[in-house]
């Protein structure tokens, strides 16, 4: 589960942002809605620890974000937070099959027939040995949140995960991530300018 106050940030000669506090229990999903240039990226980098706020602390199970050394932050990141970010961050050297498993690489064993499934649930089965750049941007949007779903980890940031999506593929595509979310206990967190998928989420934040 999460746990946020309020927080206050501000980029150094830049916007200044509150953010209102919420908590999501395990398996919950919240959706922030808001236009561009309205923080929703700076808010999931604060609720990861990648930035920190002037005012406000973040909670992630017991564990308070903005009370451990950032050494400890990056490493419950690793290990706690699953991403699907705006620009998917693959290794281009990597398929696509390859690219799934690198959160694996501490010792957690790969979920190899769940994965086969969820490819194949996200029209993706045939595409796994490609590479990064030979796959479609909505491609490449459907294997990031493929990625982030197969760690069960306690919480998802999804930055705008459907913005390259056609309208069946986006229904499919959060359903999905709603779905494995929920069976896995994850708390979920999507934020996205993309009015489509409002109706998906029964808890929102509009900004
Ligand atoms: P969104 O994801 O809702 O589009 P962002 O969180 O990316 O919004 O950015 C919010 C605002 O903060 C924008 O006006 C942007 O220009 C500004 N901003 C983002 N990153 C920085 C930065 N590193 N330094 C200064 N301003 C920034
Ligand atoms: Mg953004």
């Amino acid at each position: 589960m999460i746990q946020s106050d309020s927080l206050l940030f501000s980029y150094p000669r830049g916007p200044e942002f509150n953010f209102p506090a919420f908590a999501l229990e395990k398996g919950e999903s919240l959706l922030v809605l808001g236009a561009s240039g309205s923080g929703k990226s700076t808010w999931l980098q604060l609720l990861s620890g990648l930035r920190e706020p002037q005012q406000g602390e973040v909670k992630i199970g017991n564990n308070a974000l903005f009370s451990m050394s950032q050494n400890l932050r990056d490493r419950f990141r690793a290990r706690h937070i699953g991403f699907v970010f705006q620009d998917h961050s693959f290794i281009p050297s990597l398929n696509a099959w390859e690219n799934i498993q690198l959160p694996f690489s501490q010792g957690l064993a790969f979920p190899k027939e769940r994965a086969q499934e969820l490819s194949e649930q996200l029209g993706l089965a045939a595409l796994l040995k490609k590479r990064p750049q030979q796959l479609s941007q909505g491609e490449r949007q459907r294997l990031s949140v493929l990625r982030a779903v197969l760690p069960q980890p306690d919480l998802i940031l999804a930055d705008e995960p459907s913005s390259s999506l056609d309208d069946t593929n986006c229904e499919k595509l959060i359903h999905l991530l709603k779905t494995q979310c929920s069976l896995a206990g994850s708390s979920l967190i999507v934020v996205t300018h993309d009015q489509r998928i409002k109706d998906q989420f029964e808890r929102r934040i509009e900004r």
